[in-house]
């Protein structure tokens, strides 16, 4: 049977496999260390997943309600007052999706219309573009340059149109680690203010903040009513593939969200709903925990790679690290990605995929340190091995 030269249409045609999806089989294709993809190689808490198990035994093994269990947005309320002063109403203002990556098609599918502009920060996570790229909109970027990773201001200022409909924040930041301060989430604030912006956020790094502390944007004066805040418990609970997220906004902005997301997966995850609203309510000493082990292996793995070569820039936040391989004989970071396997038994991900502007990003890297110390000891000696052969 003859196949149309081309099936994709032309909102994807720029999009083919993720990175993610690329590295991870080369990974798994060449046995080499997978500090790709960013997924931990551990499980989570074990209370955690012993409530996952004991609401399947319990029976929850059907659809739950639209807008996610009750007591899973009870949950992500509290968690929203209990870290950070804010108040949503549960049943109003709570939305539960199948990870962040749902939550933001959704968002991206019910608030835009074709033609609308987003304006966003490169490097860019895949899935943001993508989102605004099924809606029909145009993306706007402004670039993020090491070794701060600071918006200039006038840029951002210059970005906003009269077809202007959103800002969408990532902080922390992947693939860089950024995490926004207060006085850049201000001016943020502040052009969405006078335009009458909407801001998006993604926020799924939260309790992963190392330097300086994460911010939600809706805390700041006048916005609680403009944004749409989105996170998730893959990366806090360290279950990345249960795939449970949520979205908090103002009741109208939820109820649009909501109209999208009922058509993209309808529900998910019945029995890890009851689980995550469990790791929600975990003590301080976990958040704490999880946060103290990460930064321990942020400064291994960033410590490593200074030590094999690289220009490392030491993430704020995340479970990332971007570094420059040109200190290293190398100025192609997709190519080196792509030989990194047979070079020396690692894979990361080469950081062009998140960028228009590939000139940009063509020489960084991104490694991700959510594996056991002993994982990330044996890819810096792996990895040390290419200098010592440059
Ligand atoms: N968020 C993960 C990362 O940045 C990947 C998730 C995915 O594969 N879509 O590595």
């Amino acid at each position: 049977m003859a196949v149309p030269e081309r099936v994709l249409n032309e909102r994807l045609v720029e999009f083919g496999t993720t990175i993610f999806a690329e590295m991870s089989a080369l990974a798994l294709s060449t046995g080499a260390i997978n500090l790709g993809q960013g997924f931990p190689d551990t499980d989570g808490p074990r209370e955690v997943a012993d409530a996952a198990v004991a609401a399947i035994r319990a029976g929850h093994n059907q659809y739950p309600p639209g807008l996610g269990i009750a007591d899973l947005r009870l949950a992500v309320a509290e968690h929203q007052k209990r870290f950070y002063g804010m108040h949503f109403d549960p049943d109003a203002e709570v939305l539960i999706t199948a990870g962040a990556t749902e939550a933001i098609a959704a968002v991206m599918l019910s608030l835009l219309e074709p033609g609308d502009e987003v304006v966003l920060f490169e490097p860019y996570y895949d899935s943001h573009i993508a989102g605004i790229a099924m809606a029909g909109a145009e993306r706007r970027l402004v670039t993020l340059r090491p070794p701060d990773y600071r918006f200039d201001p006038d840029e951002l200022a210059a970005a906003i149109g009269p077809c202007t409909r959103m800002i969408v924040v990532n902080s922390p930041h992947n693939p860089t680690g950024k995490v926004f301060d207060r006085e850049e989430l201000e001016l943020i604030a502040e052009l969405c203010r006078e335009h009458d912006l909407l801001a998006v956020t993604d926020e799924v790094y939260e309790h992963l903040a190392y330097d300086g502390e994460h911010i939600p944007m809706a805390t700041l004066p006048g916005m609680r009513e403009r944004t749409i805040s989105v996170s998730s418990g893959g990366k806090t609970f360290s279950f990345t593939g249960w795939k449970i997220g949520w979205v908090c906004a103002m009741p109208e902005l939820r109820d649009a969200v909501t109209t999208a997301k009922q058509f993209l997966t309808f529900v998910n995850g019945a029995p890890f709903q009851h689980a995550m609203a469990v790791g929600l309510r975990l003590g301080d000493d976990y958040f704490d925990g999880l946060r103290n082990s990460m930064r321990a292996r942020r400064d291994q793995l960033s410590d490593g790679l200074s030590a094999a070569g690289f220009e490392v820039y030491r993430p704020a936040g995340t479970y990332f690290v971007t570094a420059d391989v040109r200190p290293l004989g190398f100025d192609d970071g997709m190519a080196l990605c792509r030989k990194l396997p047979e070079l020396c038994g690692v894979v990361a991900v080469p950081n062009v995929v998140f960028y228009d502007n590939e000139r940009e990003g063509r020489h960084l890297v991104r490694f991700a340190f959510c594996k056991r110390p002993e994982v990330l000891d044996e890819a810096v000696e792996r990895l040390a091995k290419l200098g010592a052969g440059s």
